[in-house]
C-alpha cells in the first residue's frame, strides 16, 4: 500500500545476499567515445546489411523460436571446429552461462574460486546465490600465484573455478602449465572463460578431453556481436546435459539465431575485423606506451590496461570530460590503483584517445 510496507516486506522476504548486492553497472555512452566495454567497433558492411535484412524477413516471429538452436550450433561447430562429442550450452550471453552454472553449484557451504582482479560477474553471480566466493590474487605481474591457488583449492575445495584466459581486466594470457596445475588439483569443476579467443587465438578446447573437471566457454560478444547476446559452453554430455536442464528453453530469441547463422556464414568479415584489432590494439600499445610516465601491459585481447602516474590524479574523469569513456579500476581491485581499462576502438577513436590523453598530461 504503501513505500514502508513494502519495504518491510522486501527486508523480511528477499535473501539477505540479494539485499547487499548492488546490480551491475553500465555507464551512459551517450555522445562519448565508448572504450569502456570491448566492443568491436566497426560497423557491418552496408552490402552485408542488405543481406542480412533479407533473411530477417522470413523469422516467423510469431512462433517460438528453435529451442534446440540447431542450426545456430551447426554453423558455431564448424566456426570452431568443435569437436562433434562435445555438447553445446547456449546462453543469452555468457553472462547468462555464468548464472547458470552458479546456479547448478550453489547451494549451502558450496565455494566459487577465482583469481583476483577477474571478470565481476563471477562473484556476483556466487554471492546472489550464497556460495562463497574465494579470490585469490594475481602475482604483481598479474601471472596466476600457482601456489597460491593451489593452496586456496586445497583448503576450500571450490565446487567451481572460473579462470579467463586472457583474463579480463588485465588482458594476458596466463601460462598454460600453471592453468593445467589448477585443473588437476581442482575437487571440482574447472571452467575456461574464453571470452577473448578471437584475439588471442589460444584455447583449451582441445585439452577438455583430457580432463573430466574442465569445460570451455566463450562468447559471440567481444568478436562483434554485444548486441545479439549469445555465449556457448563447450563440455562433455556428462557435464553438458545437466547444465542444459537449467537452460530456459527459449532463451535465444530467434532473431538472434537467425542473425548469428547468418553472421557466421560471412566469418571472414569477421576474421578480418578481429586482425584489424589486433593490428590497432599493438599500434595503441606503442602509442600510449610513449606518453611519459604510463605504464602499458602487454595483452592478447581487444583492450589495454595502463597505469597512469598516481600524480595524474583522476585520468578517467578527465578523460570523459574531454568526450572518452574507459574504466575505471582504480579502487576495484587491490591490485589495479590507478589503472585504467581502455578497449581497443578504430584508428580514430584511438588517435582521439591519446590526444586526450596527452592534454590531460600536459596540463597536468
Ligand atoms: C565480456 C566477458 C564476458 C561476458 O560476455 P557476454 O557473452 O557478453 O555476456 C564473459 N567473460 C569475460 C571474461 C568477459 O570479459
Amino acid at each position: 500500500m504503501n513505500a514502508e510496507d513494502r519495504r518491510s516486506r522486501v527486508a523480511q522476504w528477499l535473501r539477505p545476499a540479494l539485499l547487499a548486492q548492488h546490480a551491475y553497472p553500465v555507464t551512459p555512452a551517450e555522445g562519448l567515445i565508448k572504450l569502456d566495454a570491448m566492443e568491436n567497433p566497426y560497423p557491418w558492411p552496408a552490402a552485408l546489411i542488405d543481406e542480412w535484412l533479407q533473411c530477417l524477413r522470413q523469422v516467423p516471429v510469431n512462433r517460438y523460436p528453435d529451442a534446440a538452436c540447431a542450426a545456430v550450433k551447426n554453423a558455431l561447430r564448424a566456426a570452431w571446429n568443435v569437436p562433434h562429442e562435445l555438447s553445446m550450452i547456449l546462453g543469452n550471453g555468457s553472462d547468462e552461462l555464468i548464472q547458470l552454472l552458479a546456479i547448478a553449484f550453489s547451494g549451502a557451504q558450496r565455494t566459487m574460486l577465482a583469481p583476483d582482479p577477474s571478470f565481476v560477474l563471477y562473484r556476483m553471480a556466487a554471492e546472489a546465490l550464497d556460495m562463497h566466493y574465494v579470490s585469490v590474487p594475481l602475482a604483481d605481474d598479474f601471472a596466476l600465484d600457482v601456489e597460491a591457488m593451489l593452496a586456496a583449492i586445497e583448503r576450500r575445495k571450490p565446487a567451481l573455478v572460473f579462470v579467463a584466459y586472457p583474463n579480463n581486466p588485465t588482458g594476458n594470457l596466463f601460462d598454460e602449465a600453471d592453468i593445467r596445475e589448477i585443473v588437476q588439483a581442482a575437487p571440482g569443476l574447472v571452467v575456461l572463460d574464453e571470452a577473448y579467443y578471437p584475439f588471442a587465438g589460444k584455447s583449451f578446447l582441445e585439452e577438455i578431453d583430457n580432463y573430466p573437471n574442465l569445460v570451455v566457454l566463450r562468447t559471440l560478444s567481444k568478436m562483434g556481436f554485444a548486441g545479439l547476446r549469445l555465449g556457448v559452453l563447450l563440455a562433455h554430455p556428462e557435464w553438458g546435459s545437466e547444465f542444459e536442464k537449467l537452460r530456459l528453453p527459449y532463451n535465444i530469441s530467434s532473431l538472434t539465431q537467425t542473425t548469428v547463422e547468418f553472421a557466421l556464414r560471412h566469418l571472414r568479415v569477421f576474421d578480418e575485423q578481429a586482425a584489424a584489432i589486433r593490428d590497432a590494439r599493438e599500434q595503441l600499445r606503442a602509442a600510449l606506451g610513449e606518453l611519459p610516465g604510463l605504464q602499458v601491459y602487454a595483452s592478447a585481447a581487444n583492450f589495454l590496461l595502463v597505469r597512469t602516474p598516481p600524480a595524474l590524479g583522476d585520468l578517467h574523469a578527465g578523460l570523459r570530460e574531454q568526450g572518452v569513456l574507459v574504466k575505471n579500476l582504480h579502487g576495484m581491485y587491490r591490485t589495479t590503483p590507478n589503472c585504467l581499462r581502455i578497449s581497443v576502438g578504430t584508428a580514430d577513436e584511438n588517435a582521439a584517445l591519446v590526444t586526450a590523453i596527452h592534454n590531460l598530461l600536459s596540463a597536468a
